[in-house]
């Protein structure tokens, strides 16, 4: 089994040494993991670049290859409309294995502070309509993350619109994923939330089961080592459950499917 989405120091959130994720996954017994730390490309007011030196981190990362575990050089790019062409030049200075696209803002507000400031619909409207532009206008990339991941930072107790309110917005971007055949995250993050919820939510995977999606993507999202390969049993049942009977690995960007 792989993990492929996790975090080290070459991110702003996380203080691990890339060492220690690699000794996590080999304790954890994992055929090999992908290393995608974040790339976000004009956040807060006035926009910063949040972006790591690339030659330092391949120079780094390749030197934790080792023979008992598969040891993948990735990114999480931040998608926004207005910055897609700056994060397809990003990753294409370097080789990468993986590139895992991500909306952790929308309308130019990080979704944190709009889920706590703004009227639910509206940060699910703005949300969804920002994802589906970019997953549009974009290609360079291999998976999309944590589709539901606003759900996670609405205040306990806010009274949510039902999936069937956002639901077309949501089959508009699994359509363009299944027609530009990228693959959709399975991310465990959600589980250690105290909402305990799954990426994607089950109406999500099933929606995308049903209108023909095969290929999804397993990562952790861990940015510390005892988070590495967190509640994979459970996420692999909860994979098949919905039907799903492989998932993707990227090397050099291309797919290699592994049997669940
Ligand atoms: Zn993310
Ligand atoms: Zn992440």
């Amino acid at each position: 089994m792989y993990d492929t989405h996790m975090h080290t120091h070459f991110s702003p959130d996380s203080r691990t040494k890339p060492q220690d994720m690699v000794e996590a996954a080999i304790q954890q017994g994992l055929d090999g993991i992908c290393i995608t730390d974040h790339v976000e490309i004009q956040v807060y007011e006035p926009p910063i670049d949040e972006v790591f030196s690339a030659k330092e981190y391949f120079e780094q990362l390749q030197q934790l290859k080792r023979k008992e575990l598969d040891v993948l050089i990735g990114a999480e790019v931040g998608l926004q409309p207005h910055v897609l062409p700056l994060c397809s030049a990003f990753t294409k200075e370097m080789p990468y294995d993986f590139i895992i696209g991500s909306i952790h803002l929308a309308g130019k507000k990080d979704v944190y502070d709009l889920c706590q400031t703004k009227d639910p619909k509206d940060v699910l409207d703005l949300y969804y309509d920002d994802m589906e532009k970019c997953m549009e206008q974009y290609d360079d990339f291999d998976t999309l993350a944590h589709i539901d991941y606003v759900h996670r930072y609405f205040p306990v107790g806010t009274i949510l619109p039902p999936f069937s309110y956002y639901e077309e917005k949501v089959k508009r971007i699994l359509k363009i994923l299944i027609e530009k055949q990228k693959s959709l995250e399975i991310n465990t993050g959600g589980l250690r939330k105290s909402t305990h919820i799954h990426h994607p939510k089950t109406q999500t995977l099933t929606l995308y089961k049903k209108l023909g999606g095969k290929l999804i993507t397993i990562g952790s999202d861990a940015h510390t080592p005892n988070y590495v390969a967190f509640a994979f049993k459970e996420e692999m049942k909860y994979a098949k459950d919905h039907g799903f009977t492989e998932i993707q690995v990227y090397k050099q960007r291309k797919k290699v499917p592994i049997r669940i």
